[in-house]
């Protein structure tokens, strides 16, 4: 099975900043458009940094119920997410992205192909883990992804693809799979 993690906030709802209230989440409308292109093909798991939880702007409820709205609004649109995972951590702990841990956890649940299954997110640490995790992995600029983009090269991270928005991500995510087919013998 192949899958898709999804980094949250700034990369399928837009990042206003430890958003944690229902009335400020604002989902992409072209995120949805890009998780219909991706839906049939791949499971989808959230993986999301939240220190906003350890710098005590929010708690652990607040968190879980802000993203369970989010998931029963792309529910509406039959998008399931299988499941969230959540750093509440600043730092100094051994689940922040760019760490692999959640990519391990669920691959030992699920069985994923990690070789056939990408990252998708909006930070050089989106992209750091999936490269450490052997996915591939895709840049958007929406989100923090602009003001970050320098940092890809000062840090020598390097994604598969870089995408403007959600939406040509999964395109693109798609063309690159129709290569990689084609070129197999
Ligand atoms: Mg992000
Ligand atoms: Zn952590």
């Amino acid at each position: 099975m192949k899958a898709i993690f999804l980094d949250r906030d700034g990369t399928i709802i837009e990042d206003t900043g430890y958003a944690h209230k229902i009335e400020d989440l604002i989902l992409f409308p072209e995120a949805v458009e890009g998780f219909k292109l991706l839906k049939d093909e791949y499971k989808f798991f959230i993986i999301t940094n939240q220190s906003g939880i350890e710098r005590g702007l929010f708690t652990v409820e607040d968190f879980i119920k802000f993203n369970n709205y989010l998931i029963e609004k792309l529910a509406n649109y039959d998008i399931i997410i299988e499941r969230t995972y959540f750093c509440p951590h600043e730092g100094g702990c051994d689940c922040r992205k760019p760490s692999t841990k959640f990519v391990n956890e669920i691959v030992s649940e699920y069985s994923i192909d990690l070789a056939r299954s990408w990252v998708i997110g909006d930070h050089p640490s989106d992209v750091a883990m999936g490269t450490k995790a052997g996915c591939k992995t895709v840049y958007v600029l929406t989100g923090h992804g602009k003001k970050h983009l320098h940092e890809l090269e000062s840090k020598g991270i390097e994604p598969t693809l870089i995408a403007s928005d959600f939406l040509y991500a999964a395109i693109g995510v798609k063309e690159h799979e129709n290569k990689d087919s084609q070129n197999q013998p």
